[in-house]
């Protein structure tokens, strides 16, 4: 059986459109017009820069449409934030 390969995901609901992921790609691969972001998938070598440059966790890489890659610590879950400044 053929190993299903990683597809570049992206959550567009969490992109807050600051263009770093694009200021990152070495092949040019992402296109952000004003609220608008796509992945030109021939372009993507799966290289993941753009996913740790992301502040927000909007790149996923999925395999059999689960995100194979961990939350990073920095980004911030907004539920546990609002809970915090209530404390
Ligand atoms: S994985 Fe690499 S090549 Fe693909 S979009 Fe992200 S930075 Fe660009
Ligand atoms: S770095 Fe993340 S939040 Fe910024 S434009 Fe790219 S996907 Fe959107």
């Amino acid at each position: 059986m053929a190993t299903p390969h990683l597809m570049i995901h992206i959550v567009p609901d969490k992109c807050d459109f600051c263009g770093c992921c694009v200021g990152v790609c070495p092949e040019d691969a992402i296109e952000l017009k004003e609220s608008e972001i796509a992945i030109i998938e021939e372009r993507c070598t799966n290289c993941k820069k753009c996913v740790w440059a992301c502040p927000w966790d909007v790149i996923e890489f999925h395999r059999d449409g689960i995100n194979t890659l961990p939350k990073k610590l920095f980004a911030i879950d907004e539920n546990q934030f609002s809970k915090s400044l209530s404390k």
